[in-house]
């Protein structure tokens, strides 16, 4: 139960454990190796450990943002590990991933925002996975091109930013954000290197209207994007920013269908939808345009 509201059946999922699903979950076991995957407790785990696809998140596990649907604690005070790319490399390469996405939390306090870590674990994954496909789904690096361009040298195959939300809830769901300089992350990806797959995402159940939902799929259009991911929305806590409502499997649907009238590549849609569920499949689609 959220907010008072009754969880829907559409969000019990049940766990399929084959055999990538217990070599991964094994590995976490003996390495302490803590994934998003893992850590955010993630309904799809199963699935997307079998088909070899990972979530990692760099750069520590304090953020100096304070979004109000995010469980990670502010104010980072470590410097970036030097030996991180190598370890999260290492740890990609004997997990044998096909897919591996990587994250971090955002470094305000860093002068280029973390690019340069980006950058050294891209080329790290190159050396020891050449046939495993990269993900980044970065912060918005305070709209510096700069370190954006940092990153997108060593040409990743994805390069994601999330809005998360429509532009009227900002303030209460991203207060440090700024819908717009989010938005021209993408422009800039399109820019900058026109190779490289532009995505984004946004959660649905935090109060938005259709009306805005369907203005913030035209507006990444607009700005270039070519994948997009909608998923439910589920509070950590009853601390963090609380659920408005529960979006059904026919909405996602209706706005799968929109998307894809839009010119999207790929729109994946859903109660269980996170940004890289069914990552590898989005990068097919976006590969084959
Ligand atoms: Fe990991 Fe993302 Fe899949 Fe969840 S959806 S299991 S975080 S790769
Ligand atoms: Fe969480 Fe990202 Fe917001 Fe930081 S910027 S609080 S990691 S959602």
């Amino acid at each position: 139960k959220q907010n008072g509201i009754a969880k829907p059946d559409w969000l019990k999922v049940t766990f399929p454990a084959g055999e990538n699903y217990r070599r991964i979950d094994q590995y976490h076991r003996l390495q302490g190796l803590n994934s998003v995957c893992r850590s955010a407790a993630c309904p799809n785990q199963g699935e997307c450990w079998n088909k070899g696809t990972a979530t990692f998140m760099i750069l520590g596990n304090r953020c100096t943002r304070t979004c109000s649907f995010c469980n990670i604690g502010d104010h980072p005070t470590e410097a970036p590990d030097p030996r991180e790319p190598q370890k999260v490399a290492q740890a990609i390469a004997e997990l044998r991933l096909n897919h591996a996405v990587i994250t971090s939390v955002t470094r305000d306090d860093l002068p280029d925002g973390g690019a340069g870590q980006f950058a050294a674990l891209v080329r790290e994954i190159k050396k020891r996975s050449p046939h495993c496909t990269i993900e980044l789904l970065i912060p918005d690096l305070q709209g510096d091109k700069e370190a954006l361009a940092t990153i997108l040298q060593e040409a990743p195959h994805i390069l994601g930013h999330n809005l998360e939300t429509v532009p009227r809830l900002y303030p209460q769901v991203r207060p440090e954000a700024d819908y717009h300089r989010s938005l021209n992350v993408l422009t800039h990806v399109r820019t900058l290197a026109p190779t490289v797959i532009t995505k984004s995402g946004l959660m649905l159940g935090m109060g938005e209207e259709y009306a805005e939902v369907i203005t913030a799929l035209h507006d990444l259009r607009d700005h270039g994007c070519r994948i997009v991911t909608l998923g439910q929305y589920l509070a950590p806590t009853r601390q963090h920013y609380q659920l408005k409502r529960y979006v059904t499997p026919a909405e996602f649907d209706d706005l799968a269908a929109y998307g894809r009238r839009l010119g999207f590549d790929h729109v994946e849609a859903g109660p269980l939808v996170r940004s890289s569920y069914h990552a590898e499949e989005q990068f097919s689609a976006g590969k084959a345009q």
